[in-house]
Formats: C-alpha cells, sequence, structure tokens
C-alpha cells in the first residue's frame, strides 16, 4: 500500500547552544504518540506524551494477554495470535484514548512494533498503525521491540540515566548491552541458545506447570531449597559476556528423571526443591555476567528490563550486589516488564525527542521478524517503511 505522497514531518526544535541534554534537543513540540505492541502473544495499546525534551509521560495503556488462549497448546501458535490482535487492536485503542481523554485527531504521531517477532503478529500492527495514520493524516513510526523494553524504565517513578549497562531477559532475548543514549546501543554478549526466560519456561513445562512457566517456576521456588540440586551454570567463567541455557534445560531433564514423578507432581517437596535450584542456576549466571559487564565497563548504572526482570529473586540478589558494588539499579514498572504498548510508544518519543529517527506520512510498510537491536542504527532515518 503506497499512496500518492510521502511527506518527511520534522519536529520543530531549537537546539540551544551549550544545553544539550542526554534526552536530545531541547524545546521540542508538544507531541501525543500512539503505541501498538503486536510482536507475539500481547496486544498493546498506549498513549504518551511529549513536552519539550522533558521524559515523556504515559497517560493511558491497555493490553490483552492471550496467555489463555495459548495455554491449550503449550506455546504460541502464531496464526492464533495474528487472528487476535484484529481482534483486540481497535477496542483497545478505543479504550485508551477514552482513559487519556483524548480523541483520535489528538494524535500527532502513530507507532508500532516492526520486529523482532512473529511474522503475522507483526503485520496486524504495522497494519493498523499505518492505515490508522494514513486516515488520519499523521505520521507513522516503526519501532524495535527490544528498545521498547530497553527504554521501560523511563516510564517507573525513578527513571535512569545515561550511560548505563542493560541487562535484556525476555522470553526470546538474553543481551547485556552498553547504553550511551537513545539509539546508541553496543552489544556487550548475548545467548549462544536459549534465553534466559526460555531455560524458564521449558524447565517449568518439565515440572508440569503451564505456559509460560516463569512466574509459575518463580512462585513454586520459594518453597523449595535452592542448593537442594546440583545444576550446572552454563559459562559462568567463559570470561566473556555471553550466556548459554541449553545444557541447563538438558540438565533439569535428567535431574527431573532421576527424580521421577515427584518431580512435577503438585505439593510434592522435590519439584519445589528442582524449581528452586534451576532460579537459582538461571539467577547466579544473570548476576555474575552482570555485575562482570559494569566492573568492566566502569559504569554505575544497571538498568534490567524484559519479561524475566520481574523475577523477585534476580531483583532481590542484584540489589543486593548493586548495593555493595555501590550501582545504581533500576526496573520498569511490575507490570511493564512483559509485552505492552507503552514501551513501544515511549521508544517512539524517545527517539523523536533525541532526533535520531524522524516520523513520516509514508504508509507503505515492512516487518523485521528477525531484527537484531545493534543494527537499529543502520536503518534510515524514516519511519522505517519499505520501497
Ligand atoms: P518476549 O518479548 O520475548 O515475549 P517478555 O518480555 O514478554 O518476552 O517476557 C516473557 C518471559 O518472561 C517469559 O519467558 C516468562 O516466563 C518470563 N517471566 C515473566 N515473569 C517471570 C518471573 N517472575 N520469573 C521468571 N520469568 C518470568
Ligand atoms: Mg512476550
Amino acid at each position: 500500500m503506497v499512496l500518492g505522497f510521502n511527506r518527511v514531518i520534522v519536529w520543530p526544535w531549537i537546539m540551544t547552544k551549550g544545553q544539550a541534554s542526554t534526552h536530545g534537543p531541547l524545546k521540542l513540540a508538544a507531541m501525543r504518540i500512539l503505541g501498538i505492541e503486536s510482536s507475539c502473544d500481547e496486544t498493546g495499546v498506549a498513549l504518551v506524551q511529549t513536552t519539550g525534551a522533558a521524559l515523556p509521560s504515559l497517560l493511558a495503556h491497555a493490553l490483552f494477554s492471550q496467555i489463555e488462549m495459548h495455554q491449550a497448546y503449550g506455546g504460541v501458535v502464531p496464526e492464533l495470535a495474528s487472528r487476535d490482535h484484529i481482534r483486540r487492536v481497535l477496542p483497545l485503542t478505543r479504550q485508551v484514548l477514552a482513559e487519556a481523554g483524548a480523541a483520535l485527531a489528538d494524535i500527532d504521531v502513530v507507532a508500532y512494533t516492526r520486529g523482532p517477532g512473529l511474522a503475522g503478529a507483526l503485520l496486524v500492527g504495522a497494519g493498523v498503525a499505518c492505515g490508522l495514520a494514513a486516515a488520519l493524516g499523521k505520521p507513522v513510526l516503526g519501532v524495535h521491540h527490544l528498545e521498547g523494553h530497553l527504554l521501560s524504565p523511563f516510564l517507573s517513578a525513578d527513571p535512569p540515566e545515561f550511560p548505563f549497562i542493560a541487562l535484556l531477559v525476555s522470553g526470546g532475548h538474553t543481551q547485556l548491552m552498553r547504553v550511551d543514549g537513545v539509539g546508541r546501543y553496543e552489544l556487550l554478549g548475548e545467548t549462544i541458545d536459549d534465553a534466559a526466560g526460555e531455560a524458564f519456561d521449558k524447565s517449568a513445562k518439565l515440572m508440569g506447570l503451564p505456559y509460560p512457566g516463569g512466574p509459575g517456576l518463580a512462585r513454586l521456588a520459594e518453597q523449595g531449597q535452592p542448593t537442594a540440586y546440583k545444576l550446572p551454570r552454563p559459562l559462568l567463567h567463559s570470561g566473556d559476556l555471553d550466556f548459554s541455557f541449553a545444557g541447563l534445560k538438558t540438565a533439569v531433564l535428567t535431574q527431573s528423571q532421576k527424580i521421577g514423578p515427584a518431580a512435577h507432581t503438585e505439593g510434592a517437596p522435590e519439584r519445589a526443591d528442582l524449581a528452586a535450584s534451576t532460579q537459582a542456576a538461571i539467577v547466579e549466571v544473570l548476576l555474575k555476567k552482570s555485575m562482570r559487564a559494569l566492573k568492566d565497563s566502569g559504569l554505575q548504572r544497571l538498568v534490567v528490563a524484559g519479561g524475566v526482570g520481574a523475577n523477585r529473586e534476580l531483583r532481590a540478589q542484584l540489589n543486593a550486589a548493586c548495593a555493595k558494588a555501590q550501582v545504581r539499579v533500576h526496573y520498569p514498572e511490575l507490570h511493564l516488564c512483559t509485552d505492552n504498548g507503552a514501551m513501544i510508544a515511549m521508544a517512539a518519543a524517545m527517539r523523536l525527542q533525541a532526533g535520531v529517527q524522524q516520523a513520516c506520512a509514508r504508509y507503505s510498510f515492512d516487518v523485521k521478524p528477525r531484527w537484531p537491536l545493534h543494527e537499529l542504527g543502520d536503518q534510515p532515518m524514516t519511519a522505517g517503511a519499505a520501497g
């Protein structure tokens, strides 16, 4: 879908000499940015307000999680996910606008998740965003899902400041990054196989917990002994900042076979012990590598983002280690750890403020199901539309 005109909206800003801020040029126009997230199994919509160079604020957000629908299959079914995004996205948009007391005409920019994620699911959000923007005559902007996670702590009551080390731990990714500003991301290390969230989910499945098992495993672990079973800490002493969790999953499988039916029987102490031991192994690796990244870089700030960042044990251990090392640690609000529209609207707002991307009234779009975060700098300064 290519309309007959291409109009690049350049937001009016005035950079006052000597007043460059970490959030970009000063005296930016006030904007209301609608964000649409549909990369996987959550439909999220949010409205964010920017005022000058101040940190954007969240006016309203709404989320529909498809988890219950996918639970019957033990994982996300892509086709069902896409169809459900279609059903949810417009009612959620209406809900967000009503909660913010705003009308469609009040939206200045429509942002959407361009990738990475499930192709069909991404196409729903991208299509709706570009259709809506075309109808309103407003510009669009495609956002990287992981950048959304990375910048989500800026929506919290205790927002970080650049530069910082970011630990991105989600269902699909485990990465340590050095973040010097909006769009300035250096990959320090990442998983060479499974993500931390995947390790939680696959281990939980072995214990008979429903998808996604991370939160359930964490709850079960509270009743168990973390030292009950000796599980490997892969790549703990590798000397670099990479991760590997596939071997841990195999070790959990072997251990659960040794335990027998008690490993997946509700109420069995062995099951809680296995959950606690698994969580301890994952948390120790994430903790040690994060502290190493901080030490190597000399930075004094850590940002933890992504679904696994909601894990209480991880937070407790990171808090303790960071307090000892005199490092400030920041998290997104608990309800904004997993996928949501607020982080997409926020990332779009911060990119516009920093002047690293412009919203563009060009309504042809593509999606990027595979899109490494460190390639973000390579994209054109436009909405990210193809052709
Ligand atoms: P993605 O964007 O890759 O889908 P999310 O950021 O939405 O990932 O996070 C989902 C992942 O977070 C799942 O693997 C889930 O099990 C995990 N997760 C959520 N809460 C917790 C928790 N309290 N403890 C451990 N893992 C968790
Ligand atoms: Mg998710």
